[in-house]
């Protein structure tokens, strides 16, 4: 591996190990035959990722939306510690334990209105597989097994199992090679209207016409409130969630909220939700729930939902995996959601939505952008062509930032904790690189 540095090559253990790495581990969404490099990671701490070379990145992406708090934060890493030293796992069949019960009793306080059981399970996808299982037993448990299908909007992204692929976005949601095999789904159009514009009551007309025509085989509608992220990073009106919500409420189908990346804050409220102020029927938590520190997701549903469940022949919910509610896991989310709630969050976010809109206004002249739309800790630059990624990602290393496009997305979402002359260090860099992009 070739990382000539400023402060100079890599050593030749880092090198055998990239080595290995490049021959032998699969990274996200990349080939076996011919990877993009990846850059070593010595140590983070707070916004800055070291690289094995000696340089510091100051962090754009929280780690795709997970570490709102900085890296190694001293009080995560210490509630880790603890809970290693006395129970760092066991089974979750037949036994309980402090830290999920800890960790269950916050969320459901913190959690729109009505959310009252939780599942916890391992990581985002598999809290959709959960919710999405949720909507199908519900139906079976009223004796309603034709409802067995789901809708959605285009432009959604909710993770890589099957069943999450089965309501990505055909198209932008990365797994479009598979529609063979998935089953084949109720997608409306996007919404049109952004959370800033007018609101148009035509936006919910598509949705609420596939509702009448389908609702008879419908289970549940899924949608990420708000914030539509891996999809195209898009950011619709609040009037369109809360029009959902009523026609589920309508149409007798349940609705389903997937908050794995907006959750705990990123959009400017505690849930994306809470821009519309409803309820879903089934919310799906994960990345930001643990601080970033360790995979973690929770599936949370109403009374209602779960003791229909549960009365019905086979009379439990049909799922378990080994690490439900992890220790570990558990424990670190509940000081995770500590911090949060003792910090001064939502002013945190508000002045990022400001500094990442100022800072990111200059790429609105450049040819190459088509818009550039900010809310609360994300800042999107959307180009009107893919951008190069083995070239970006390394002008985004030489000017010292982590950023990682995708697509014609350039975004940022750092950490919560970032200092304005970090964040306007890294908007400059955003503008610098994009300036020659195209
Ligand atoms: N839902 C949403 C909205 C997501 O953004 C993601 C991850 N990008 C997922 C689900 C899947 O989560 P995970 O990668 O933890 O499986």
């Amino acid at each position: 591996m070739n990382q000539k540095t400023s402060t100079g090559s890599i050593s030749r253990e880092w090198q055998e190990l990239l080595d290995f790495d490049r021959h032998h581990l699969w990274h996200p969404y990349t080939s076996m035959i011919d990877p993009l490099p990846v850059y070593g990671v010595e140590s983070a701490e707070g916004v800055k990722i070291r690289l094995a070379d000696g340089r510091e990145l100051i962090d754009g992406m929280a780690s795709w939306w997970s570490v709102i708090h900085g890296y190694s934060h001293p009080r995560l890493v210490r509630a880790l510690q603890e809970q290693a030293g006395s129970l760092s796992h066991v089974m979750y069949g037949g036994l309980a334990h402090e830290p999920a019960v800890a960790l269950g009793r916050k969320l459901v306080d913190l959690t729109p209105a009505g959310l009252e059981k939780v599942f916890f399970c391992d990581s985002g996808s598999v809290a959709v597989e959960v919710a999405m299982k949720m909507a199908l037993q519900y139906c079976h448990a009223r004796g309603k097994p034709e409802k067995h299908q789901f809708a959605t909007v285009r432009s959604g992204y909710h993770g890589d199992t099957f069943h999450a692929m089965s309501v990505c976005d055909p198209v932008t949601g990365m797994h479009h090679i598979y529609s063979g095999v998935l089953p084949q789904y109720h997608f409306a159009p996007r919404p049109a209207c952004s959370f800033f514009d007018e609101w148009d009551p035509e936006d919910i007309s598509p949705l609420s016409e596939l509702l009448a025509e389908n609702h008879e085989s419908l289970c549940a509608l899924i949608l990420e409130p708000i914030v539509q992220g891996a999809g195209g990073m898009r950011f619709y009106h609040p009037r369109y969630l809360s029009e959902a919500r009523k026609l589920c409420d309508q149409f007798d189908v349940l609705l389903i909220c997937d908050e794995i990346a907006t959750g705990f804050g990123r959009s400017g409220q505690m849930f994306a939700c809470d821009h519309s102020s409803i309820s879903p029927d089934i919310l799906c938590l994960g990345k930001a729930l643990t601080g970033g520190m360790l995979s973690l997701a929770a599936t949370l549903t109403s009374e209602a939902v779960a003791r229909t469940i549960s009365s019905a022949e086979p009379g439990v919910f049909m799922h378990g995996p080994t690490f439900m509610a992890n220790p570990l896991a558990c424990r670190v989310a509940g000081e995770s959601i500590d911090l949060l709630l003792e910090s001064d969050w939502q002013r945190l976010v508000a002045t990022i939505q400001n500094k990442l809109e100022q800072g990111l206004k200059p790429c609105r002249d450049f040819d190459q952008v088509a818009d550039v739309r900010c809310l609360g800790a994300i800042g999107v630059v959307e180009l009107h062509k893919p951008v190069n990624m083995a070239t970006i990602q390394q002008r985004f290393v030489e000017h010292g930032v982590w950023v990682r496009p995708f697509g014609t997305l350039v975004y940022l979402m750092p950490p919560y904790c970032i200092e304005a002359a970090d964040l306007e260090y890294l908007c400059q860099a955003v503008v610098d690189v994009v300036a020659v992009e195209g």
